[in-house]
């Protein structure tokens, strides 16, 4: 048996769903809504079932890579080619497929502290040697003197992940600029995760990481329909690369998944052509659900960070006079108040203890009321 696995915690998000259940609490936790998905793309993947049910081509759909391409050509000015582009099942496996595929045992890997938290795991399965950039509360900023600290002569991927699980934080071109010139000069690659791409708030833009100086040929970019749609049970997700970088990618994709299902990926290709309307009304219908939990929390007494992106919010306990770690916190307030969030340690691989909480706003305003009024109960 691999010790790495044998020892591995649960993922807090599936500790934490599973707590939710048993104590049939108000789950701000996992990050998925109860409102809001598009029915004509959910419309589409039914109506697909009836075209094909068997494997779809390896590499992903040929409507649905030209789908992603032309996307980023329109919102993001990226010269995408569909020839770039890798479908997954999900970002979880495009992720698993980049970091087995660009990493060799020895390899130092740059990551940002707090992190999602499939990426250490998948960098010490492929061998590779982590080394932090740990980014400081409340206003999680990149400074170039943290950046020269972390890069050495050995680094070969940075992981990036724009806007920022679990911070809530969009990026400025200055950070993003910072790394581009990081990488540029180390000659690294870029796993830049972009999964929350479109989920930005108050008039912000996503800037692709790709789009910086130098990067187009040294960034692989992760994207996922789960939160571009609302959808996040569906595990479309893909990789896009130039092709000395996402060839050896695609050949870890044909051992860990091989394809992703034929009808969701016509459904995603549909979607992915939506006018800006639909992805407008999806940010401003998210940014009330944040303005609410926001409001509701502070009038309860809770000290809230500023979020600038994503479907989540953090609070800072110790800042709102309660002495508890996360960790004993989120554990109590699952079983007592009867709502589920998540810890922000299993977030940090090192010097993990933290006094903040993260909450998932992409909700009904009843499930948002009833999770204030839980919370109020536990301040
Ligand atoms: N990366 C980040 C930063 C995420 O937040 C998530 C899930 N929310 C994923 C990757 C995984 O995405 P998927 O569900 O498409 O596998
Ligand atoms: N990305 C989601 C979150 O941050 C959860 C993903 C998962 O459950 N693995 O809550």
């Amino acid at each position: 048996m691999n010790p790495l696995f044998a020892t591995m915690p649960t993922s807090i998000f599936a500790v934490m769903s599973s707590l939710a259940t048993e104590h049939e609490a108000v789950n701000l936790g996992q990050g998925f809504p109860d409102f809001g998905w598009p029915d004509d793309v959910v419309a589409r993947a039914a109506s697909a079932l009836a075209e094909s049910n068997q494997y779809a081509p390896m590499l992903g759909l040929a409507s649905l890579r030209e789908s992603v391409a032309a996307h980023y050509r329109r919102h993001q000015g990226l010269a995408v080619e569909p020839g770039h582009v890798t479908i997954t099942s999900g970002a979880t496996e495009a992720l698993a497929a980049a970091i087995l595929a660009l990493v060799s045992p020895g390899d130092e890997v740059l990551l940002f502290q707090p992190l999602y938290d499939a990426y250490v795991p998948l960098v010490l399965r492929a061998g590779g040697v982590p080394r932090f950039v740990r980014l400081a509360p409340p206003d999680w900023r990149i400074t170039a003197e943290a950046l020269d600290r972390a890069f050495t002569p050995r680094t070969k991927l940075v992981i990036f992940n724009n806007p920022h699980n679990p911070t809530a934080r969009v990026f400025s071109a200055d950070e993003l600029d910072l790394l581009a010139a990081a990488c540029v000069r180390h000659d690294a690659i870029a796993l830049s995760d972009e999964v929350w791409e479109h989920v930005v708030f108050d008039g912000r833009a996503h800037l692709p990481l790709a789009g910086r100086p130098g990067m187009a040929e040294r960034t692989v970019k992760v994207g996922s329909a789960g939160k571009i749609f609302s959808l996040t049970g569906w595990k479309v997700g893909w990789i896009v690369a130039p092709p000395a970088l996402g060839g050896p990618i695609a050949k870890a994709h044909q051992y860990l998944a091989y394809a992703t299902p034929p009808n969701l990926q016509t459904a995603v290709a549909y979607g992915l052509g939506l006018e800006e309307g639909y992805f407008a009304g999806m940010r401003s219908r998210f940014a009330v659900a944040r303005d609410r939990l926001a409001a509701g929390l502070g009038a309860a007494g809770y000290r809230v960070l500023p979020a600038e992106g994503t479907y989540f919010l953090c609070v800072d306990l110790a800042a709102s006079g309660l002495g508890v770690d996360d960790m004993t916190f989120c554990d109590r307030i699952v079983r007592e108040a009867g709502v589920a969030a998540i810890p922000l340690s299993p977030f940090y691989a090192e010097a993990p203890a933290t006094n903040i909480v993260r909450l998932c706003f992409a909700k009904k305003p009843e499930t948002l009321d009833a999770g204030v009024h839980a919370l109020a109960r536990a301040c």
